[in-house]
């Protein structure tokens, strides 16, 4: 039988299932559609590639099970997490990432590795033979996602997206705003200054809110459903400080 490995989508996961394999001193066949067949997300024909947030959220290994799991990831010798130490920006306690570089940085290795192989095309149907790892995604491309449907007997595939803001800097009142990390963390004085910050009065707050929901909706791309994680949404990332009195919206993490 074929020992070869086929990988079918190069974003994080494939990419991170490609390397740990190739180093295992399996052959593998990394598939990827882009940049032949694009998604309405992704930006480059990288690997790795970045979709929306540049944050892997907290890099605290002691207090945070998120930061143990990329100290995990990091004892396993993990492409994606060490590349993404290496891209890092200043972000307080988070792993905020350079997300071209890493991606290019992601993109090389498994291109230098001697074990892999890339092959640049949409797979339409689920493979009958040999060894496949499918990791296509929330974008897994329609064809492919008709295939899976098929098989395993769901008449509908839905994940959950996040709608977290990007605010433009230039929009930002730096006379009412203040640079912070959150929760006072980090070594450095760009690590401590990573967050902008910015008060709003209990009044403000609300008039923002109503304006928020006043203000023009996005459409539904085809295959979204309305199913979204809380914690990206715009209004969960305000931190009250005071009693509900004042609270602080912190924009996107600094982008080089
Ligand atoms: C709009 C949007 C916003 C998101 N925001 C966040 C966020 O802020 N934070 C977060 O943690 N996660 C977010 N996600 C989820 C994010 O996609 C995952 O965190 C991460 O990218 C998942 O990695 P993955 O490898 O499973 O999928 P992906 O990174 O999407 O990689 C899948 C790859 O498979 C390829 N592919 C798909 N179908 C085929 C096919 N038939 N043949 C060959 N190749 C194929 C795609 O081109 C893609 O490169 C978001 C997703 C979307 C769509």
């Amino acid at each position: 039988m074929d020992k070869t490995l086929h990988i079918i989508g190069g974003g994080m996961a494939g990419s991170e299932a490609a390397w740990q394999a190739a180093n295992m001193g399996v052959q593998v066949v990394l598939h990827e559609m882009r940049p032949k067949v694009e998604t309405f997300a992704h930006r480059t024909g990288n690997f790795g590639e970045m979709v929306c947030s540049n944050s892997f959220r907290s890099d605290d290994h002691e207090q945070n099970a998120v930061g143990l799991l990329h100290w995990e990831m990091l004892q396993a010798d993990g492409l994606i997490i060490k590349t993404a130490h290496a891209h890092r920006l200043p972000a307080g306690g988070a792993l905020a990432v350079d997300r071209d570089p890493y991606a290019q940085a992601v993109t090389d290795a498994l291109n230098a590795h001697p074990n892999i192989r890339t092959s640049f095309e949409e797979i339409t149907e689920l493979p009958d033979e040999g060894h496949w790892i499918i990791a296509t995604g929330p974008l897994t491309s329609a064809d492919l996602g008709a295939a899976i449907a098929r098989e395993t007997g769901r008449d509908a595939l839905a994940f959950f997206d996040a709608i977290a803001p990007i605010v433009y800097a230039e929009s930002i009142d730096m006379g009412q705003a203040w640079k912070q990390s959150r929760y006072d963390k980090g070594e450095t004085e760009e690590e401590r200054t990573a967050y902008i910050n910015c008060p709003m009065t209990r009044d403000q707050y609300e008039a923002f809110i109503d304006a928020l929901l006043a203000a023009d909706k996005t459409e539904f791309h085809e295959g979204e459903t309305a199913g979204y994680f809380d914690g990206c949404l715009p209004i969960c990332n305000c931190v009250v400080i005071t009693h509900l009195e004042h609270c602080t919206i912190s924009s996107d993490f600094k982008q080089k």
